[in-house]
């Protein structure tokens, strides 16, 4: 790879004010440290024209491309492979709503959109989209399809996988693909949408994204009671999740400050909020708890939802771990005997995330063991010091269907131009 002319063909492209240099002052902000090398630099391409300019060279000069948002979520998963340098190819200036059809419920945005941004404008409109991801504000829309990532909402409204309708990506040889649309049902073929959402930025670069809205819950609760264990919360939280009162969420948890409680969301229209919530204070006393209720606010709802992204320097480990949801509480129950443990269990959907500011690498065994072997684990934060003497899968452990995963990434991106090395199995 000429370095040098690589980079010059990148800023007569994206003109030299989108062009920053990828050494350690640049990258720094954007590259994890573990990542063990910068990148050859970063562009910001203003149009998907730009986007296939950038890939057309880089594969010329035999280099790859790692797409970002913001880049917090470049943390998980494996560093791109030593073998081929890289450019960082970040979607800032690709931040523009472009359609919206409040009559539709559809919106058509690029992938550098926030989330934040996106809620200001569908809310004049009494609209949303329904993923309430943590640091919204950081969060773009072609990172969250990316990582498939939702929020506390995922059991009444799903993940990205089930909201994005039509999607634009630029893949190997500067190809544009499209798939899906602007309406709400599907045409026969395979889905590209969910091909690309979940794929980690090792297939393209998305350059636009359809998602279907939904009109605003005119009102929205986070109840919490205090429990004596995280797993009781999780036992009780299930319980409150069957129940009739159907929340949108049910939580166990000992974050922020390590003092175990259940957390219920409950939202729609004023007056079912209310009953929810007279009917759930009834069920948690008949449970035997008697813990007084807590409304949490606003700023401690997204605290807690924002401490989810483990993005603070204290955190060493991170672990999703994903089961049944009735054997979440066998599972907390385990983990409960290691010290300095934070636990938040979505214990509707059987998944828990599980972080620690201890650098011992006998934790992650002690991960493994307490899960099922059914269940699992992916790690979403771990320091290489922890991770490498043991070679922990950090996208779990091998899989049947790695073979066709495999086969899909070398069928659709052969010359190793996205993201070589980052996904399952080092793909
Ligand atoms: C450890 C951790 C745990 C988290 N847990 C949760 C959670 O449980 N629930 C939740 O809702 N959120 C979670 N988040 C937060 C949030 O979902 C992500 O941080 C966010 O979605 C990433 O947005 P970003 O713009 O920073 O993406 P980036 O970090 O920039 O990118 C994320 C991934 O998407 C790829 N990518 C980005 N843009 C494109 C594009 N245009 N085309 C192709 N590929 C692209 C990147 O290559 C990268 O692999 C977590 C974050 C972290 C770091």
């Amino acid at each position: 790879v000429d370095t040098r002319e690589l980079t010059q063909q990148m800023c007569a492209t994206v003109g030299a004010e989108n062009r920053f240099p990828g050494d350690e002052r640049v990258g720094r902000a954007l590259v994890p440290g573990a990542w063990g090398a910068w990148p050859l630099c970063v562009v910001q391409p203003g149009s998907p024209a730009e986007v296939t300019a950038i890939v057309h060279l880089t594969e010329q000069a035999g280099a790859a491309i790692v797409p970002c948002g913001s880049g917090s979520g470049l943390i998980t998963g494996y560093p791109p492979t030593a073998d081929k340098p890289f450019i960082l190819l970040q979607t800032a200036r690709l931040n523009r709503i472009l359609d919206y059809q409040p009559d539709d419920l559809t919106v058509t945005c690029e992938p550098g959109v926030t989330l934040e941004q996106l809620h200001a404008a569908l809310a004049p409109r009494r609209q949303f989209l329904a993923l309430d991801s943590p640091l919204p504000e950081r969060t773009t829309l072609g990172g969250l399809v990316s990582m498939n990532r939702a929020g506390f909402s995922r059991p009444s409204y799903g993940t990205p996988r089930d909201l994005l309708i039509g999607v634009k990506a630029v893949m190997t040889g500067g190809v544009e693909v499209k798939g899906g649309g602007k309406v709400v049902k599907n045409v026969a073929g395979y889905d590209v949408c969910k091909l690309f959402t979940g794929a980690w930025g090792t297939l393209g670069v998305l350059t636009e994204l359809t998602f279907k809205v939904r009109p605003a819950n005119e009102a929205e609760l986070s109840l919490s009671w205090d429990c004596p264990s995280v797993s009781a919360a999780a036992e009780l939280a299930l319980e409150l999740y069957w129940s009739k009162i159907s929340p949108a969420y049910a939580l166990a948890t000992n974050e922020p400050e390590g003092r175990a409680a259940v957390i219920v969301g409950i939202q729609g229209t004023a007056a079912r909020v209310l009953w929810q919530q007279e009917e759930l204070a009834r069920q948690v006393r008949r449970l035997g708890i008697n813990s007084p209720l807590i409304v949490l606010g606003e700023t401690e709802t997204s605290y807690l939802r924002d401490v989810q992204a483990r993005v603070h320097r204290d955190v060493r480990l991170g672990c999703r771990i994903t089961c049944l949801p009735t054997e979440l509480p066998g599972v907390i129950r385990n983990l409960e005997l290691l010290p300095t443990l934070r636990m938040t269990a979505q214990c509707a959907v059987g998944t828990l995330n599980v972080a620690s500011p201890n650098p011992d690498p006998a934790l992650t065994l002690s991960l493994r063991s307490a899960a099922p072997r059914s269940a699992h684990l992916l790690w979403t934060r771990i320091e290489p010091e922890l991770s490498k003497p043991q070679k922990i899968a950090l996208w779990g452990e091998a899989r049947p269907d790695f073979v066709l995963q495999r086969a899909l990434k070398q069928a659709l991106d052969p010359k190793r131009t996205f993201s070589p090395g980052r996904f399952l199995g080092g793909l």
